[in-house]
């Protein structure tokens, strides 16, 4: 396919613009006509295509025109104060200026859309920026938070969009952080295959962590060379200097940093690394210090050996000996500090992975034990079939001692919370944090610490509750168990297992109760090896934004559809596999993993039952909907701005399905 030319998109543009000034005009949100909405998400592909073919074709410029003729589009103003709007109803981040208050806030929406105009660029080039220094726990450090203003915010967004897809076409596929469809599993998998399959006499792994890599790019680096439009460019300047009143309101001009609280400074950090590189790597210097050394004959293997792959600041190098290695460390901390960066020597090293060697990387730690050092034990060297490996290093791979460690005494302190707050809030926050972890760690040879950490958990809950209803007597213990610990129900059928009484809010039936259990780390997903992660080959070399999405969401549903324990949620799962793992509402993919971002509907409601036969009825599966939290909120929402708003909830969604 070819990308589009500027005269069809403008000429669909005009057409969905029409549409959408007709319902600014009547006070009509306009995201809220469903029809609308996907109309304008299929023009915006088309835009984001284009941008990213011609960032492939390295026809910058061009790409640059395009953004630069739509940035300040109604439609991507709308689609950005869009996000921001679903965002209200999940974080607590505050912002100066207009505050979506709620999801259903259509009246700042309407506000931050006039504001949003070109015309006020020179308005927030001008507005100072509130930054606060939070202290963080851990180590007395202060953290920096910039408290932007919300027009801001969607001005950046509007960028960000529209950058997205040109910064993705230009970076190197094996950059795993900050990008659509790319995670820092599918790193960790990228790895432990190369390490699993290479000839480790040839393996030598440079590790290099950046130092604060935010905080140190030098802005006429990033002047100089991030493709951005020269119109606006007085924009991106303004990003990178933020012109702030500290909490003491002194005025304080940051001359050396892009926040971290910017959407935007990811994009900028990821190209500028990308560069430096590709740089590196096409220098032929670096070829030099292969041994046998024939450019022309074997280029290509030459280059096969070597890779870099990296998520953020955390940087592997593959090369194939000591002076390569040695040559490439130099090299390269000399080339990030022309761009204001500096290695963390502390964290850095160069490993020669024959030597039965470990080191940790993105919160693993990589125990390996080459193949030729593998005499006579089998029972090591097997697969989860019990089939035995022979042309395989052997590879151990599990959460690292310090993450561990650091893990634990995190879940600690917040278990001892309790003393002072009721146990349901911190149930909640425990919880989101086992989640996390069993998201990230439930793969390769991490059973037992996880199962450890379950019962470590369950230990520090049982403990401070004690502690916590000591006035109520000698047999307290035997009180506890029975009022927190031992039940019949549980979803995966243990006797001891924590849990907490709650009124259902989301429930039909007026006092439906509704038990919120304890994370069970160890069983919240299977444990799979960490190959399943890997991204496939054909996905590896693609860029997300020419016609792929699709097959990075399938791919997605699919490693979901694999990891996720039935027994948990099988109603959940059901509707999951059903659906495809996509949301009806929005045709997005939904992640199941975190049950409080998914809420099932009833498409006939149960409220509209008249007796209990229809009850059964309505609660059939075919009657219902897996959807976003947030997306169900919006088929619920009281107001009438939905385009079929003469149908009450059910009817409109029994429509809504139908007419697919
Ligand atoms: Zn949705
Ligand atoms: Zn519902």
């Amino acid at each position: 396919m070819n990308s589009y030319s500027l005269g069809i998109l403008k000429k669909e543009f005009l057409s969905i613009n029409a549409k959408t000034l007709m319902l600014i005009k009547k006070k009509i949100w306009p995201l809220t006509d469903l029809l609308l909405k996907k109309e304008i998400k299929v023009w915006l592909q088309k835009l984001q295509y284009s941008i990213s073919d011609f960032a492939n074709k390295n026809e910058i410029g061009l790409a640059l025109r395009y953004i630069d003729y739509f940035v300040f589009s109604t439609i991507i103003r709308l689609l950005c104060i869009e996000k921001v709007r679903i965002r209200s109803s999940r974080s607590t981040a505050r912002f100066n200026g207009c505050i979506i208050k709620s999801f259903i806030d259509y009246k700042t929406c309407f506000q931050l859309f006039e504001q949003s105009s070109v015309k006020n660029v020179n308005f927030i080039i001008k507005m100072l920026v509130k930054v606060m220094k939070i202290p963080k726990k851990k180590l007395g450090k202060k953290r920096v938070l910039v408290f932007s203003n919300t027009i801001d915010l969607v001005f950046q967004l509007q960028f960000v969009s529209l950058l997205d897809p040109l910064i993705d076409s230009l970076i190197s596929n094996k950059f795993y952080g900050f990008r659509k469809g790319r995670n820092a599993l599918q790193a960790v998998a990228y790895l432990s295959k190369s390490i699993q399959f290479s000839d480790l006499t040839e393996y030598y792994v440079l590790k290099i962590d950046i130092k604060k890599c935010f905080n140190n790019l030098k802005h006429s680096y990033i002047l100089k060379s991030f493709p951005f439009t020269k119109k606006y460019k007085t924009l991106l300047i303004h990003w990178l200097k933020y012109s702030s009143i500290e909490q003491n309101n002194k005025k304080d001009k940051l001359r050396k940093s892009i926040h971290q609280r910017s959407i935007i400074s990811p994009l900028i950090f990821n190209f500028v690394l990308s560069t430096i590189l590709n740089n590196f790597f096409n220098d032929k210097q670096f070829f030099k210090y292969s041994k046998p050394f024939n450019l022309k004959s074997n280029l290509h293997s030459i280059k096969a050996k070597r890779f870099f792959i990296s998520y953020a600041s955390d940087l592997i190098i593959k090369v194939i000996n000591a002076n390569e290695a040695g040559y490439s460390f130099i090299k390269l901390t000399g080339l990030l500090k022309i761009v204001g960066l500096h290695v963390n020597k502390e964290k850095s090293s160069i490993y020669n992975l024959l030597d039965k060697f470990k080191f940790d990387w993105l919160g693993y730690t990589f125990l390996i034990i080459p193949k030729v050092k593998i005499y006579s034990s089998t029972s090591i060297n097997q697969d989860e079939r019990g089939l035995v490996l022979k042309n395989k290093n052997i590879l151990i791979l599990y959460l690292s001692n310090s993450n561990y460690k650091s893990i634990k005494i995190n879940l600690k302190n917040i278990i001892g919370l309790l003393k002072h707050h009721a146990l349901l809030p911190v149930l909640r926050k425990v919880n989101s944090i086992l989640q996390g972890i069993a998201r990230y760690f439930s793969f390769a040879n991490n059973t037992k610490r996880l199962n450890y950490l379950c019962h470590f958990v369950d230990r520090c809950f049982w403990r401070v509750l004690v502690e916590k209803f000591r006035c109520n007597g000698i047999r307290r213990p035997r009180w506890v168990s029975k009022a927190f610990f031992i039940n019949t129900d549980s979803p995966l059928s243990k006797k001891w297992h924590l849990f907490c009484s709650t009124i259902n809010q989301n429930s039909t039936k007026k006092q439906g109760i509704l038990k919120i259990w304890c994370v069970d780390v160890a069983n919240y997903y299977r444990i799979l090896p960490i190959s399943k992660v890997l991204l496939p080959k054909i996905l590896q070399n693609c860029d997300y934004y020419l016609d792929n999405q699709w097959k990075f969401e399938k791919y997605d549903f699919k490693i979901q559809k694999l990891r996720f324990n039935f027994t948990n949620k099988s109603l959940v799962m059901k509707l999951f596999k059903k659906q495809k793992g996509i949301c009806p509402f929005c045709e997005t993919l939904i992640d199941v993993s975190n049950s409080e971002n998914t809420e099932i509907h009833h498409v006939y409601t149960l409220n509209s039952c008249k007796n209990n036969n229809e009850k059964a009825i309505a609660k059939k599966l075919i009657n219902l909907k897996l959807l976003h939290s947030v997306c169900h909120k919006a088929v619920h929402s009281k107001e009438k701005h939905y385009s079929i708003s003469s149908l009450n909830n059910g009817d409109y969604f029994i429509k809504f399905f139908n007419s697919k």
